[in-house]
């Protein structure tokens, strides 16, 4: 178990802003495009699909499986790396957390976690189910 590890701030943007301001009270929320319909991560002002401009935000379900993962044992603290595929759809890298790393596999259903930084907001990792 890993608990000790500073989390660096996440930078935060124009477009980005709502994701920021959603996690500081625990909230995970995702763009959704509002004219094709598509989820996509990471926030972007326009769509990737459709090139749409008006990006609503959604809640997420805040579940999602582990697509690949990599444990970095070498750092002072070791962390597990992930791509995790959010339920609706869209992949984001992330961590995995509060858990026992030899135990991850690909393929693993996890949650979202809300994880605090150094004086930012707090960040979505995830844990295993
Ligand atoms: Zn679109």
């Amino acid at each position: 178990m890993a608990g000790t590890r500073t989390i660096p701030s996440p930078i935060v943007s124009v477009e980005n802003a709502a994701f920021w301001n959603a996690a500081k009270q625990g909230r995970f929320i995702i763009p959704t495009c509002g004219a094709c319909g598509k989820v996509h991560w990471y926030p972007r002002a326009i769509c990737p699909f459709c090139a749409g401009e008006k990006i609503e935000w959604r809640p997420a379900s805040g579940q999602g499986t582990i697509y690949t993962y990599s444990v970095m044992r070498r750092a002072k603290e070791p962390y597990a790396i992930a791509y995790v595929t959010l339920a609706e759809g869209p992949t984001m890298m992330t961590n995995i957390v509060d858990c026992d790393f030899d135990a991850l596999r690909i393929g693993q259903p996890v949650t979202v976690v809300f994880k605090d930084t150094e004086n930012g907001p707090p960040v979505p990792m995830f844990k295993p189910l």
